[in-house]
């Protein structure tokens, strides 16, 4: 059977983090792979997550069945973070999934069942998982202008060109915050004119929402997704628990459905319910119950807020730091984006060449394609860190 095949490639962040685990330089810096990790570069378990796991365990009684659509409170408390009173929630349905990578998986199979073969219109670029789960799906992936290279901003004038000129058929992928792997992301007044524009065009909005909290805060990193689906008539958005509750291994997101009406949100749903049951059945309840007991308990629900801002806000301040300090050595704005962007990464807009010799010369890693994760710079370092960025972009 198998001789027909030959060897998958293998994943480039696993091959990165391979080599600088076997790098013996004690300088060696880690901006690659994509978890939030603290001041000791350590990625810990949240303590609003710890207390919940705890009573989890003192008060679970059983062990059976949770269902298809998964553990209900996690998905009323989920609506509630993400939507608040954005929509009608009669046209909104939601099933635990596997992750935000799970709820993609299952919004796409959806997509596809509506639409055989649409197609899905990918940021350029994107999180390079994004085009393989479309694929896998049966969807037929494009891309619209994002990156502007030379501002290290959002092209939003050549974006909103294209989406503005796309149709019924199509759907269209945002990152509803925090954008990955750029940094780069839409302001509010931009928000409201991608609204617009897909009010007007009838296109599919689907929202990738993995960083909720990450960017400006909770309430602030929800605006687009609210703004959105307040606009349309239909829409997707895939949650991801992963990073806002560091819950990465549990593999906890939610796949959202906003329907024109109570009747076809039962159909679709019903469609969505099917594609879970023929795949992996029901989801798991770990990950789930604990953003329930998180998100339903006051006290909980004040600790981790109080977590997930320590953590927004040391990012902040290492990309401030980080900008500043390339100013003061180089007299000059060119690493100031990076105090701009928001989110975990940041894309420098370095050839490989410049990647490959930070790597080899000073063991300061990063994606190939030049993206950052800035929870990663030691800020004890920030001066050397700025010091070979600009000795190697000379
Ligand atoms: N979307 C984006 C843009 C991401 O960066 C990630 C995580 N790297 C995901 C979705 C999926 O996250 P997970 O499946 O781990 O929840």
């Amino acid at each position: 059977m198998f001789e027909t095949l030959s060897k998958a490639p293998g994943d480039k962040i696993l091959a990165l983090m391979g080599e600088y685990a076997a790098d013996p330089r004690p300088t060696k810096i880690d901006l690659g792979v994509g978890v939030y990790k603290d001041e000791k570069g350590v990625t810990a378990v949240m303590s609003a997550v710890r207390k919940a796991e705890e009573r989890i365990l003192a008060n679970e009684k059983t062990k059976t069945y949770l269902g298809i659509a998964g553990n209900k409170g996690f998905g009323s408390a989920v609506l509630d973070l993400v939507l608040a009173d954005a929509v009608d929630r009669k046209r909104v349905r939601i099933a635990q999934a596997p992750g935000g990578t799970g709820s993609l998986w299952v919004l796409m199979q959806l997509v596809n069942r509506a639409r055989p073969g649409a197609t899905i219109w990918v940021s350029d670029p994107t999180w390079p998982n994004h085009m393989p789960i479309a694929e896998n799906a049966g969807l037929t992936v494009k891309t619209y202008p994002y990156f502007d290279t030379e501002t290290r901003g959002v092209k939003f004038a050549d974006m909103l060109a294209t989406l503005d000129k796309l149709g019924k058929d199509d759907v269209v992928l945002l990152h509803g915050c925090c954008h990955n792997p750029t940094g780069a992301n839409l302001t509010n007044e931009q928000w409201d004119q991608v609204a617009a524009s897909f009010a007007r065009t009838g296109a599919l909005p689907f929202i990738d929402l993995a960083y909720l909290g990450f960017g400006d805060g909770l309430l602030e990193d929800a605006y687009g997704t609210r703004k959105l689906l307040a606009a349309v008539p239909e829409a997707l958005v895939a949650f991801s628990g992963s990073k806002n509750f560091g819950l990465y291994r549990e593999r906890i997101g939610a796949a959202i459905i906003l329907a024109r009406d109570e009747a076809s949100a039962d159909i679709v749903n019903s469609q969505m319910l099917n594609v879970i049951r023929s795949s992996y059945s029901q989801p798991p309840d770990h990950g789930a119950e604990i953003i329930r007991t998180i998100l339903e308990d006051k006290e909980l629900r004040a600790e981790w807020e109080a977590e997930l801002n320590a953590m927004r806000g040391r990012m902040i301040r290492l990309r401030e730091k980080l900008s500043e300090a390339i100013r003061q050595r180089s007299n000059s704005k060119d690493f100031d984006f990076i105090a701009a962007h928001r989110g975990m990464f940041s894309l420098l807009g370095l050839p490989n060449e410049t990647v490959e010799h930070l790597k080899a010369a000073n063991g300061i890693y990063m994606i190939g394609d030049s993206r950052i994760n800035v929870a990663g710079i030691p800020e004890d370092r920030i001066g050397d860190l700025a010091e070979a960025m600009l000795a190697a972009t000379k």
